[in-house]
């Protein structure tokens, strides 16, 4: 039988692929170092940027007003192939990669515990393998490459499609880490409204003259206490987490400030829309019980993750014909010692491909790119380079991201990324099967950006506490810069 992978088109960018292996494990893990919060990826950006730059992509920076966004383009005409992926890290989880427990870089500082770092270098290195290929080949069609900001905040992409950046483009690739090698299909993510409700009131000295006050900090502790008691009543699907940002300064001045930020889930994105709607009223009521004001700020929204079937049995195809990367025993045993440091089933490394059985289960997570994939039809290469089991955003889950194992599992992703793309450069009527397709998936949908037509990207969020940080995390950095070889 022929194997999906048997054309030179194919050929030649499995050879890129291997060829600028230590190119992509180069990128991956300086943007590990790096470890920049949503917003703040200032030196990810920049580098990924210039090297698109450096093999003839035309780069256009601060995008919808991110600073830290990009989006680069090559080719001309159709079809217009988007692929887009995030690279930003989480607060306070810097972990030593290679360390099976517990050790900090630089202690308190943020760091990559899922693989964002990753994901950016498996999207320039395959992007990069297509752009020779195309030229190489002559494969006509436009490859738009997207650098995704804060996707831990939800933020980036549901602006780039609101933005009307999206308009042209056919269909979108995404690429993600895990610690399996996949394609899904389905709804596989939620819905999220992430929303800042600060409060304000008048401040005076707590001892001396309380009963002058309006407390801030009242608000958002009565907030809290009104959405707790609302759990019961929650829809099945419904969640709904929080952080204080903003509790005051000291103890003896009453806050004339303060500030909640939540998100609010569901499956659906009517339904995060009405749970943000039900925060409002309970915010409204804190607000009142308090004498204070209250200012609504909807940071984000997003819809739910859905994934393309034909485009999920394309990539589906590549990936089994790739294959797993062969893990030595030594990737094997850190593998299961971090697993046991972790406390969780100790399995090691996965050593074959999941198959595709039907569509895939809903999860409570979110990811930004959900507004893209109801504009346009998406896919997404889950590429292995993480260990099972770990939880995302725990120490454990950051322990693997600059080995060897997320080295191997990048050279996969570029793999199963670029092919997947020649598939939709070479085979005449697969864009037209994908579009068909997508439109039953849809049915009577109708895709309306939840985001708030006049919000404006935050981007001050996460700069403090990346400044705090970043000189002493600036002595880690990788000094050698990812050589490509065309
Ligand atoms: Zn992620």
């Amino acid at each position: 039988m022929k194997s999906p992978l048997d054309s030179r088109e194919k050929k030649f960018v499995l050879d890129f692929a291997e060829r600028n292996a230590a190119a992509t494990a180069a990128l991956g893990d300086s943007l590990f170092y790096f470890g920049e919060l949503g917003l703040q990826e200032y030196r990810s950006a920049e580098l990924m940027g210039a090297m698109l730059a450096e093999h003839g992509f035309k780069v256009e920076r601060g995008i919808s007003g991110f600073p830290t966004g990009f989006l680069t383009t090559y080719g001309q005409g159709s079809p217009v192939i988007a692929i887009h992926s995030e690279y930003d890290a989480n607060p306070t989880n810097s972990q030593q990669s290679g360390v099976a427990e517990r050790a900090e870089i630089v202690p308190g500082a943020p760091g990559h515990c899922e693989g964002h770092n990753v994901n950016g270098a498996v999207m320039v290195v395959g992007a990069i393998a297509l752009r020779y290929a195309m030229e190489k080949f002559k494969l006509p069609g436009t490859l738009k490459i997207f650098g995704a900001p804060a996707e831990e905040q939800l933020l980036s992409r549901p602006f780039f499609v609101r933005d009307r950046l999206f308009d042209d483009v056919d269909i979108a690739f995404h690429d993600h880490i895990l610690d399996e090698f996949k394609a899904d299909y389905g709804l596989i993510q939620s819905a999220t409204v992430s929303a800042d409700f600060a409060f304000r009131g008048e401040s005076a000295h707590a001892a001396m003259f309380p009963f002058k006050a309006r407390d801030a900090l009242d608000a958002v502790v009565l907030m809290d206490s009104g959405m707790a008691q609302y759990r019961e009543h929650l829809q099945p699907g419904m969640t709904a987490h929080r952080v204080i940002t903003d509790g005051g300064v000291q103890p003896n001045v009453i806050p004339s400030r303060a500030s909640i930020w939540w998100y609010f889930r569901h499956p659906t994105a009517e339904g995060a829309r009405l749970l943000f709607e039900q925060g409002r009223k309970v915010a409204q009521g804190a607000a009142l019980m308090t004498n204070c004001e209250l200012d609504v700020n909807v940071r984000s929204a997003v819809w739910p993750v859905r994934l393309n079937q034909t485009m999920a049995e394309i990539i589906q195809k590549n990936v089994e014909a790739i294959g797993m990367p062969v893990w030595s025993g030594e990737e094997q045993s850190f593998a299961r010692a971090l697993q046991k440091q972790a406390g969780v089933p100790v399995m090691g490394l996965r050593t074959h491909v999941t198959p595709v059985e039907g569509p895939a289960p809903q999860i409570p997570a979110s990811n930004d790119c959900g507004d893209v994939s109801w504009k346009v039809p998406m896919g997404r290469v889950w590429f292995p380079g993480n260990v099972p089991n770990l939880a995302f955003h725990h120490w454990s889950a950051g322990a693997a991201l600059a080995t060897s194992i997320a080295h191997k599992g990048a050279v996969a992703g570029v793999k199963a990324l670029a092919t997947s793309v020649i598939d939709y450069l070479q085979t005449p009527d697969l864009m037209a099967r994908t579009k068909e397709s997508f439109k039953r998936e849809i049915g009577d949908t109708i895709y309306k950006p939840l985001l708030p037509d006049d919000q404006r990207p935050p981007v001050e969020l996460n700069r403090a506490e990346m400044e705090k940080y970043r000189p002493q995390m600036e002595r880690h950095y990788v000094r050698e810069r990812p050589v490509i070889q065309p």
